[in-house]
């Protein structure tokens, strides 16, 4: 089986906070795998440095079965890390034409990804007129534009409403159905059991848990994280 991602005894520090500590987990082709954590627990740290905006202190991660340098293999990857952040009084079609123009990608991927999400019908609108959910469905759609192999979401759902939540969650579902890995980042519980097969639970910086979500119900660390869902 293919790896996507491979991460071996990964540390880092921000002067004297202790963000990441011995993290080691794969990342392997064709499933869902949820980072699970408290906030503050080092998840957004771990996607940081697997994407090359956040410096590791020590340890390794390699794309790709180490068969690829880092900037070639996130030409691979998509990534919603950030609030989506697009032009207000340009439509949602316009919007992602220009991501297209920017990345050399067809502009066929356009529709093909706005159908995906839920969003073609309303591919005229302004994205200033976009709910909150919305928006995040059209970043996804933009993440997904030039076919990524794996697809990294930081907290999916977070400000949305039920509703939303849903939809999210669904489109998640579909996109991993067709074959793209998925790797995400969540403070909920609830939305690991329900979006993914594979999880890794961080606490402190460390890894408590890491393996299939089936099998954290009988883990010890279960009972402490349904304490902390919300
Ligand atoms: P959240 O959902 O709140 O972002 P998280 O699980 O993603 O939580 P991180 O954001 O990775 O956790 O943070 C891990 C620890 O590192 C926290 O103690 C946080 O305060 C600290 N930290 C994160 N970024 C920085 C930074 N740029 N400078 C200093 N400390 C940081």
């Amino acid at each position: 089986m293919e790896t996507i991602l491979t991460i071996e005894n990964l540390s880092k520090r921000y002067g004297r906070i202790q963000a990441l500590k011995d993290v080691s987990f794969r990342v392997q082709k064709g499933h869902v795998y949820g980072i699970l954590g408290p906030n503050g627990s080092g998840k957004s740290t771990t996607l940081g440095i697997v994407l090359n905006v956040v410096n590791k202190s020590s340890g390794n991660y390699s794309w790709f079965d180490g068969k690829m340098q880092t900037h070639d293999a996130l030409k691979k990857v998509g990534a919603i890390i950030e609030r989506p952040n697009f032009y207000p009084y340009m439509t949602a079609e316009e919007n992602l034409k220009l991501v297209c123009k920017i990345k050399n990608i067809n502009y066929s991927k356009v529709n093909e990804k706005l159908e995906l999400v839920g969003l073609i019908e309303r591919k005229m609108s302004k994205f200033s007129t976009f709910s909150l959910g919305m928006k995040q469905r059209l970043a996804i759609a933009s993440a997904l534009l030039n076919d990524p192999e794996i697809l990294i979401l930081d907290e999916p759902t977070n400000g949305l409403d039920p509703q939303g939540i849903h939809q999210i969650r669904d489109i998640i579902k579909k996109i991993a159905s067709q074959g793209t890995t998925i790797l995400l980042a969540s403070h909920l519980l609830d939305e690991v059991e329900k979006v993914c097969s594979q999880v890794i639970v961080l606490r402190k910086g460390e890894i408590l848990y890491s393996g299939s979500v089936d099998g954290m119900s009988s883990n010890e660390s279960f009972f402490e994280l349904q304490a902390n869902d919300n």
